[in-house]
């Protein structure tokens, strides 16, 4: 006889709690036990790990977290899952679920009342309408984090951990490797899921880093270069930034440019971020004065 699948789970506990998959909520479940696998195997849980998992739909993940980790804070949005999840999860003494929004928390408040000083670690099957405020929120606020496990569109993930010179090289791999160490743990076909996304997935892990990797006078200044070089991407640097909010004249960035050895004439999408922080503080010398 077949085996009782997570695609049988999952359709059995929609029929069961009368849940229709919300689109506005971007609900695709996950239906495939090895990539679930592959996402706890990737985050290294065990006992000691203390979890906020983002958006537990139907808790499928949520169960498996909750078998392995010390304890599980769940945040989901959509109400209408609520009953089902904390039936589903009746059996876990270590899980908590709150019910909001995930942007609209205190998240450092909320890791430190559940979990005091230890380090957490974040696991999510994104919803996809809003995957990027989500990695920016959780990077930007210097959560105590050891590391960030998602599964994204699989052009975002490609995005996240894209090198200079190639065309997915851009504001958003920059923002994120700031502050993680990004790695691509599996390619995830539509099929994975219930129902079908539109387009493939993939699991991305980021290790948060300890320490910046790149020394800078003002990290604000910083992002707002990057994202004043990619602003008008097919401009040169000297034209995208020049046509900026950093408000800087022709003569003067180009003088900046080369201060760095920096070609004027080159695009955004070919600096490194070391060459991005040189110029960063560059010009905050140069606004300083
Ligand atoms: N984790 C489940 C799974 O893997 O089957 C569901 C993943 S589904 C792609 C995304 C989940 O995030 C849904 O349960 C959705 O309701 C929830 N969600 C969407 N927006 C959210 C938000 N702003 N805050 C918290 N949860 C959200």
């Amino acid at each position: 006889m077949r085996d009782y699948s997570l695609a049988d789970a999952t359709r059995d506990a929609m029929k069961k709690f009368d849940i229709r998959a919300s689109k506005k909520f971007g609900q695709n479940f996950l239906i495939d036990q090895n990539i679930l696998e592959a996402i706890l195997d990737i985050s290294a849980i065990d006992k000691n790990s203390m979890i906020l998992e983002i958006g537990p739909g139907l808790g499928t993940m949520t169960k498996q977290l909750c078998e392995r980790a010390g304890k599980v804070l769940a945040v989901e949005i959509d109400k209408g899952l609520i009953n089902a999840l904390n039936i589903n999860m009746s059996g876990y003494d270590n899980f908590k679920l709150i019910n909001d929004d995930i942007m609209r928390l205190d998240l450092k408040s909320l890791l430190e009342e559940n979990f005091g000083d230890t380090k957490s670690k974040v696991v999510a099957n994104l919803p996809y309408y809003i995957t990027s405020p989500i990695i920016m929120k959780l990077l930007e606020e210097h959560l105590n984090l050891f590391s960030i496990t998602l599964m994204v569109q699989k052009e975002v993930a490609q995005r996240i951990a894209a090198f200079p010179g190639g065309k997915d090289y851009g504001v958003l791999s920059l923002m994120v490797q700031y502050y993680a160490v990004p790695e691509i743990a599996a390619i995830v076909p539509a099929e994975a899921f219930m129902p079908k996304p539109g387009v493939d997935s993939a699991v991305i892990h980021l290790k948060v880093r300890e320490e910046a990797p790149v020394s800078l006078e003002d990290e604000a200044l910083f992002f707002k270069v990057i994202k004043a070089a990619f602003g008008q991407r097919r401009k040169t640097l000297l034209n995208a930034l020049y046509g900026s909010a950093l408000g800087l004249g022709k003569s003067q960035i180009e003088d900046l440019l080369a201060s760095c050895g920096i070609d004027s004439r080159r695009r955004g999408e070919t600096l490194s971020m070391d060459e991005f922080a040189i110029l960063t503080n560059k010009i905050w010398l140069f606004l300083k004065k």
